[in-house]
């Protein structure tokens, strides 16, 4: 069968490998971003144009992949005003919400768009940048199975190990929940740091110890050293969009009656981080975050 025209939309940090990645694997792409600055990633590609619009991305398009910010913006693109996407949609096509988008949302975006006769797919990913660039990215994938078979192709692309987790949302309810815990791991971490470096012990020790040892985690192994104690702090996952995914995972957890008491001290403290640090702060400065806080 011909490979489907997609109009990927969201070619920041994460879309851009995943969208280079699609035109490598054959697809034709037309792509779309507010900021047409990212135009520049894509020149000279072929298979590959530039739409001013999101319309314009998707009115030859039949697969959709989104990978924006959050759930508000996803909505607006959706059903807001004329510009709307799901007025080009046509029955038939497939929309595949990559973003880290809210469960509830997404569940209702699904709803919205069955009625129209289009499909939707949750298939949110965890892997950072390196991944999305190598196009090993873990996927997990909610929605109903024959729509999951669709995307499966095109989701091969872009990622190595694939879950289906459920119906529509529960891609996005496992991500949000996976981030609660990465982010859970990375405060602890960075307490523990700060902690041992105010004993007088060499916190690059200390992070060896805990990758020999029952510590070890995502932080300890894949950030510590590259992006905190090194302060490079240039992950490329803003500190803005984690502290998102916590809020999602902390209201999806009240929305299903589930205990969120050290959820609810994990976001507190990523929001104060978020507040001192301001915009543009990468996630791992959460470790300067807490170091200069227990300095206090
Ligand atoms: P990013 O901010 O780099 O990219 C988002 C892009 O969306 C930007 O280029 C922005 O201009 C564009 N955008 C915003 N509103 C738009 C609109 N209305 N129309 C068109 N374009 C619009 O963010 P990112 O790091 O690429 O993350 C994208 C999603 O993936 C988020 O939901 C994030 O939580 C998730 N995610 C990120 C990482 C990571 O390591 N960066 C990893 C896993 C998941």
């Amino acid at each position: 069968m011909d490979k489907p025209i997609i109009a990927f939309i969201g070619l920041g940090q994460m879309g851009t490998p995943m969208a280079l990645n699609l035109l490598k694997a054959g697809y034709i792409v037309h792509g779309y971003d507010k900021d047409t600055k990212l135009a520049e990633h894509f020149s000279g590609i072929s298979h590959f144009t530039w739409s001013a619009t999101a319309v314009d991305a998707v009115l030859a398009a039949s697969v959709v992949v989104l990978m924006l910010p959050d759930s508000p913006i996803v909505d607006a693109l959706l059903w807001d005003g004329d510009q709307a996407i799901s007025k080009i949609l046509k029955p038939g096509n497939l929309l595949i919400d990559m973003g880290s988008s809210d469960p509830m949302h997404s569940r209702n975006n699904a709803a919205k768009l069955k009625a129209l006769g289009i499909g939707f797919i949750d298939a949110p990913v965890s892997g950072g940048v390196k991944r999305a660039q190598a196009g090993t990215l873990a996927i997990m994938v909610g929605g109903a199975q024959d729509w999951t078979e669709v995307a499966l192709p095109v989701l091969t692309a872009l990622g190595q190990t694939l879950t289906h987790v459920g119906s529509e949302g529960a891609g996005h309810a496992v991500k949000a929940l996976n981030n609660y815990v990465s982010a859970a791991g990375l405060l602890a971490v960075s307490e523990a740091l700060s902690s041992a470096v105010k004993f007088g012990i060499d916190p690059h020790l200390v992070n060896q110890v805990f990758n020999a040892s029952t510590a070890k985690n995502n932080t300890t192994e894949n950030k510590v050293e590259a992006f905190m104690l090194s302060a490079a702090f240039n992950s490329g996952f803003a500190l803005s969009l984690m502290k998102k995914d916590l809020e999602t995972a902390h209201r999806f957890m009240e929305q299903v009656e589930s205990a969120s008491q050290f959820s609810a001290k994990c976001l507190e403290i990523w929001q104060a981080g978020d507040q001192s640090l301001g915009k543009g702060a990468d996630h791992t400065q959460m470790y300067e975050f807490v170091k200069n806080q227990s300095a206090d």
